[in-house]
């Protein structure tokens, strides 16, 4: 079966459109499987699934720029995207061994909603391919308002959870951190949507970064709808996973004179207001 990912792409763009968005170099590559027994951080689910290698939004702080093949790709991580194309026959292979109830976490080293997903339509096709022949359970990890676009096919799903990780309330921090990703207000804004939609949803501030005021942040949390968060501090050790991006956030994150008990104190402030407050590794377990 042979499956064209670049129906949904305007040809008249087309090579351009297919091979660079921004600052990002798409690949695509033919991915030897799709679905990957879940361990460390994210034991407690049965798989981690990631339609995409490389992530677009490069992120300085990102853990899972540790995961690259090469020094090299480490060392730019943001500045390419591998796109798994064969990632929708992959998972068709397990329509044998259905998934049901399997919990299945989306995504753990990249986003699933890379701004090219808007024109490929991968991951919306594996929720598809995931709704018609499996039915597991799933939580999404996202930092994209394209998320929204899935609302149809999320709300059909028997349980699942779309997470959005929102790290901060200042839009000066998120573009130091994070300047390639969405904004702030457009995060909070969609998962407002998504729960508006009755699917159920959190909001990961993992890491927190500085916040600006702590109150009137906890409030605009609370304007969305979601009742549960999870909260994780910045991690400023150099432990032997450390990719030279992250350099680039410890210096940041100096100058911002941002320390743990700043954290402390916030999430004290986050223990009072919000409803429900997973922190670290529990606050992740499967729905
Ligand atoms: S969005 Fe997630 S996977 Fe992508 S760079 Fe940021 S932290 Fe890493």
């Amino acid at each position: 079966m042979t499956l064209d990912l670049f129906n949904n792409l305007d040809h008249e763009k087309d090579d351009n459109q297919k091979n660079k968005i921004g600052q990002t170099n798409i690949q695509y590559i033919s991915s030897a499987s799709i679905l990957t027994e879940a361990k460390g951080f994210m034991e407690a689910y049965d798989f981690t699934l990631n339609p995409y290698s490389g992530c677009s939004f490069g992120c300085n702080y990102c853990y899972a720029a540790f995961f690259s093949r090469s020094p090299e790709e480490r060392e730019s991580w943001g500045a390419w995207l591998k796109v798994k194309e064969n990632a929708l026959q992959l998972l068709m292979k397990w329509r044998r061994k259905p998934l049901i109830n399997k919990t299945i976490y989306i995504s753990s080293v990249t986003d699933p909603y890379q701004p090219i997903e808007k024109h490929l339509e991968l991951t919306r096709g594996i929720l598809k391919e995931l709704l018609n022949y499996h039915r597991p359970r799933i939580v999404i990890q996202t930092r994209s308002q394209l998320v929204t676009r899935d609302i149809d096919l999320l709300q059909q799903f028997d349980a699942v959870q779309v997470n959005m990780t929102v790290t901060t309330d200042s839009e000066d921090v998120r573009k130091a951190f994070e300047p390639y990703c969405p904004s702030n207000s457009s995060r909070l804004k969609a998962i407002k949507e998504v729960t508006e939609a009755g699917i159920q949803t959190c909001i990961t501030m993992t890491p927190l970064l500085p916040i600006q005021d702590a109150k009137s942040f906890t409030q605009e949390l609370l304007n969305t709808g979601v009742e549960k968060f999870i909260v994780q501090p910045f991690h400023p050790d150099k432990g032997k996973f450390v990719a030279s991006t992250r350099e680039a956030a410890l210096q940041q994150m100096k100058k911002m004179n941002w320390n743990n008990n700043n954290y402390l104190e916030v999430v004290e402030i986050f223990k009072k207001e919000l409803p429900w407050l997973g922190e670290g590794k529990q606050g992740f377990a499967p729905i």
